[in-house]
């Protein structure tokens, strides 16, 4: 076998190919050049182009042309692909088109008069480079001079370089998807991890500021301990329990607290590659401001719905709140037939002491009645500001007697007691009634005990009457 001097430049060359290739992984342009001129060095030619079709199909533009004399790269020309239907219809089929003579040949004939000749081009070898199975356009090795026999080795050789361009073209934009995806993931507020079962395959800037990282994670069990480190156990535990149930092929979605008092929400993702789960992206959204403005709110709404029902000097409930839980009382013992027991209670001579002691005293005998009846009355009693001077009680479960002996001992309490220069001595008068011997309305009710009441303040005050 012999090895000629043409086939001796082209092995060098397309090694040297091979040699620098790795370099031009992200760069698309430049992997372009090397191979314009490798076509050049390799298949011994003036002229070597690389020509792209536009996504329109209908404009073939040069991308880069090398002259192998003047040692230049140009770019730019552009051809209207619908003048050439010969030459595309032989790209589609035929790997490469070698034709001897250019413009005697079927394929090439068309390039005769417009381009071949003015260029002084007499034989064409031209390679289809595509991309994902379609002609995306072609590699040119253009002969200047006459008719040129191509050699198998050279048509091998001019296939070859149309497949480079092929794969140049595809890192292009598998770079270009690449650069979008890392431009998608850092512009969102978001942290965003994804591993496999091992190992940390992508994460986000936000990712490791969220999770206080100063380096890239690598190992997934790594990850998981420092993340656990810094996450509160019930929440944890829930999280974990949440993936367990939900299965790796399905989103799932839970709130993680950190002990740092922070609150994420995370989105678990699988990741799918050809129907087979190989990973998850997990996102964490920063819920911490929401999560503290959202218990505000609850406690202002909370803290509002309280203003609504209660009295503001002594913090019991007030009027209405007290009708509207009577009422409730009386639906429930009228289902149940039980009794309800409502007492009026009035401060004896109350006016007296506003005059002798001022209304600052007065307030402060009011403020100490409410909290003697509450410190007496059971959960279910309920006790009100009914106006000025007067409290009223409901009390579910209970007849008069009962809520008659319950008071009558507050009273006795009070009475009893020497006055102290916040509190004077000071006592109480009180009527009770009972659903439903009273009445089976709120209205007879109170009306029954207020009767009592005045009957107690005529009877010389300090007393209960439960009882006509
Ligand atoms: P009786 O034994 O007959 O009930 O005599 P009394 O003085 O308690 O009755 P009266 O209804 O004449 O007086 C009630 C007084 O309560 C009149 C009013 O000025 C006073 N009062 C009403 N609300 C308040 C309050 O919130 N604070 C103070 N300090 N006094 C109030
Ligand atoms: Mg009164
Ligand atoms: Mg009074």
């Amino acid at each position: 076998m012999t090895v000629t001097a043409s086939s001796e430049a082209s092995t060098d060359a397309l090694a040297e190919l091979a040699r620098i290739w790795r370099r031009y992984e992200g760069d698309p342009d430049g992997a372009i050049r090397v191979i314009t001129e490798t076509g050049c060095k390799a298949i011994g030619v003036a002229r070597c182009s690389v020509w792209l079709l536009d996504e329109d199909r209908a404009t073939l533009r040069c991308l880069d042309l090398y002259e192998r004399e003047s040692g230049q790269h140009s770019s730019g020309i552009a051809l209207p692909a619908a003048t050439y239907p010969g030459y595309f219809a032989a790209l589609e089929t035929e790997e490469p088109i070698a034709a001897d003579d250019a413009h005697g040949d079927a394929r090439t004939c068309e390039f005769s008069a417009g381009y071949l000749t003015p260029l002084g081009i007499g034989a064409l070898l031209d390679a289809p480079v595509r991309t994902g199975g379609a002609l995306v356009g072609v590699v040119c090795n253009e002969h200047v001079g006459d008719a040129r026999v191509w050699s198998r080795a050279e048509q091998r050789d001019a296939a070859f370089l149309g497949s480079l361009a092929s794969l140049a073209l595809e890192l292009g934009q598998r770079a270009r998807r690449e650069a979008l995806l890392a431009a998608t993931l850092e512009s969102t507020g978001e942290g965003i991890v994804a591993v496999d079962s091992e190992r940390v395959v992508a994460f986000n800037r936000r990712f490791l500021e969220m999770w206080q990282l100063d380096a890239p994670p690598r190992e997934v069990t790594v990850l998981r301990a420092h993340m656990d480190g810094r996450t509160r156990k019930l929440d944890r535990f829930l999280a974990d329990a949440s993936d367990v149930l939900a299965g790796p092929e399905s989103d799932t979605i839970d709130v993680v607290q950190l002990t740092d008092g922070r609150t994420y929400e995370r989105t678990g993702r699988p990741q799918v590659v050809r129907g087979e789960i190989v990973g998850r992206v997990w996102s964490y959204r920063d819920i911490s401001q929401q999560r503290r403005a959202e218990s505000a709110l609850r406690a202002s709404e909370a803290h509002m719905r309280d203003l609504a029902i209660r009295d503001g000097l002594t913090g019991i409930y007030n009027r209405r709140y007290a009708l509207e839980q009577l009422g409730a009382a009386l639906v429930a013992a009228e289902g149940a037939g039980e009794r309800v027991a409502v007492a009026l209670i009035d401060v004896d001579y109350f006016k007296l002491i506003n005059d002798n002691h001022g209304h600052l005293t007065g307030d402060a005998v009011l403020r100490d009645i409410a909290r003697a009846m509450g410190e007496r009355l059971r959960g279910t009693d309920l006790v009100a500001r009914y106006g000025g001077e007067e409290f009223v009680v409901v009390m579910r479960r209970a007849g008069r007697e009962q809520a008659a002996a319950v008071i009558d001992a507050i009273r006795a309490k009070l009475s009893e007691r020497a006055g102290t220069d916040d509190v004077p001595r000071y006592t109480f008068s009180a009527g009770v009634a009972e659903y439903p011997t009273d009445g089976s309305e709120a209205t007879a009710l109170l009306g029954k005990a207020d009767d009592r009441l005045y009957a107690a303040k005529d009877g010389g005050r300090n007393r209960i009457i439960a009882m006509d």
